[in-house]
């Protein structure tokens, strides 16, 4: 029976927990008397609980986020009923910061803020072997990187083949945007590069072909970015069939040549690169305390999209202060003309501890008082233009993110892409009146209909909408075409099996 529990409620079951995993590769001796349980957002809170229990644990540490705190707020309030004698510990981001005020930390017993690897091991020891300690909130202690355990043996063989391998070069940022909680760690901290790669050479021989970075600028130490580039490069060359995948945050307006030259050399379908743009205004940049050059930015967008085959999602922020919708869609319309693969419209949100509160009163921010606290409202754009832009994105993931419409996108954005996807947003709202349950067949049908009434000629969009479903792999039927005759067109096509289902799309196209 194990005395501790490491547990959290991922997004996606193909989310691996790192924080649980370093959790546990930290624990010293009282590591083989731990274990890791991972569930689902959406299960049952009893059940979780009931999983928990059944384990036997004195201790059970929780991580907690944004995406997750509600949830885990009902399970450690039941969890605290059924066995009050259970010592339950909080760690992550969002009990990190404006911790006593948060209902989940009144119903736990400890909260370990910020770093938790050396301050939850040594709470751990003292709850188990005593004396109990009377704080309650303990301020985690970050050590010297190379004190830290390497968390990769933690990935069991399963998690290797079936879920996202989350790995880490670096911790923290040196920017202060003030949208992020990263500002507040004002300079970033690699682990030692050769123990780090030998990890990464483990993982690799283990199986691993999926490597998701969460670094937040991977590119800061161009050096340090070479060798993690070359590492994947060399193991893509000797084995092209079984190719690896990386995905990694890069900031925008830095890419010297050397860098360049090492991406230009990977092949389709091995490198997913996130880039955060959040916005074009140098107004908006200054007042976030955000350091871009937007022609740098924009000249370096332009290259990895027309010279290198990365996989490109780039991030925008609506809601941000001094912004207003005219302004949001420039930025958009200026991103969009740059075509990367994905632009990922984010609503601001309010993190805890994030600066960005500082405007709250002067832009007239209104957050959501409920996680994910993400804007409602500012002095430039209200409320309900806020839910369109909020529509907006979630139809944007859906229609242009997915890939699933390459051909048929062109004829709906022509060329004013924000202001014509606007357009579609509010009108699939208006037929559907759902965000999100929009079967299949019925999107197509929906844009089928829009583009028509933009006056697009019927054979012209049907032949879009058909090639595009054809190319899905999608093998239903559509309202507003007979596409059998065309279905044996796409059969047979192959990609590289490392990247994901979206990337795949992508490059079929
Ligand atoms: S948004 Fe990116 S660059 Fe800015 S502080 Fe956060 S991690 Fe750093």
């Amino acid at each position: 029976m194990p005395s501790i529990v490491l547990a959290t409620l991922n997004a996606r079951y193909s989310h691996a927990s790192l924080g649980l995993r370093c959790l546990r590769a930290n624990l010293g001796e009282l590591r083989n008397e731990a274990e890791i349980v991972e569930f689902v957002l959406g299960s049952r809170a009893e059940d979780v609980v009931e999983r928990i229990l059944a384990r036997g644990p004195r201790v059970v540490g929780f991580g907690v986020y944004i995406w997750n705190v509600e949830e885990t707020t009902r399970i450690v309030a039941l969890l605290k009923t059924v066995a009050p004698q259970v010592a339950v510990v909080l760690g992550g981001p969002e009990v990190s910061h404006e911790t006593e005020a948060q209902p989940i930390c009144r119903a736990a017993d400890y909260v370990v803020t910020g770093w938790g690897e050396l301050s939850f091991a040594e709470l751990a020891r003292q709850i188990l072997r005593g004396p109990r300690p009377l704080m309650k909130v303990h301020a985690g202690i970050q050590p010297p990187m190379q004190q830290l355990r390497f968390p990769y043996g933690e990935f069991a063989d399963d998690d290797l083949r079936h879920r996202n391998l989350y790995v880490e070069a670096s911790r923290g940022c040196p920017f202060r945007c003030e949208f992020c909680l990263s500002a507040l760690d004002r300079t970033a901290w690699p682990f030692p590069l050769e123990p780090f790669l030998a990890q990464m050479a483990r993982l690799y021989q283990r199986g691993a072909r999926q490597f998701k970075f969460v670094d937040r600028t991977f590119n800061l130490k161009v050096d340090s970015s070479l060798a993690i580039l070359q590492f994947f490069l060399d193991r893509i060359e000797a084995s092209p069939a079984d190719p690896a995948f990386a995905h990694f945050e890069l900031i925008p307006d830095h890419l010297p040549e050397r860098l360049k030259d090492l991406i230009a050399r990977f092949p389709p379908g091995t490198l997913q690169f996130e880039i955060g743009i959040q916005s074009f205004n140098e107004e908006v940049q200054r007042l976030i305390s955000r350091r871009q050059d937007n022609v740098a930015a924009e000249a370096n967008l332009r290259w990895l999209r027309e010279q290198s085959n990365a996989h490109l999602h780039v991030d925008l922020i609506a809601g941000l202060p001094g912004e207003d919708v005219a302004s949001f869609a420039r930025g958009f319309d200026r991103l969009a003309g740059l075509r990367p693969h994905e632009i990922q419209v984010g609503i601001l949100k309010r993190l805890r501890g994030a600066p960005i509160a500082r405007h709250t009163e002067a832009f007239g921010l209104r957050f959501n008082p409920q996680p994910p606290y993400n804007i409602l409202a500012t002095d430039r754009i209200d409320f309900a233009t806020m839910q369109r832009l909020s529509r907006f994105a979630r139809y944007w993931d859906l229609v242009a993110n997915s890939g699933r419409f390459v051909r048929t996108l062109p004829l709906l954005l022509g060329d004013s892409p924000f202001a014509s996807f606007l357009a579609f947003a509010d009108a699939l709202y208006a037929a559907a009146g759902s965000r999100h349950a929009i079967a299949g067949e019925r999107l197509y049908e929906h844009l089928h209909a829009h583009l028509l009434v933009r006056g697009v000629a019927p054979a012209v969009a049907t032949g879009a909408l058909a090639a595009d479903y054809l190319a899905s792999g999608a093998s239903g039927r559509l309202g507003f075409v007979e596409i059998e005759p065309l279905a044996r067109a796409r059969r047979g096509q192959s990609e590289p099996p490392a990247a994901p289902r979206r990337q795949q799309r992508h490059l079929r196209a």
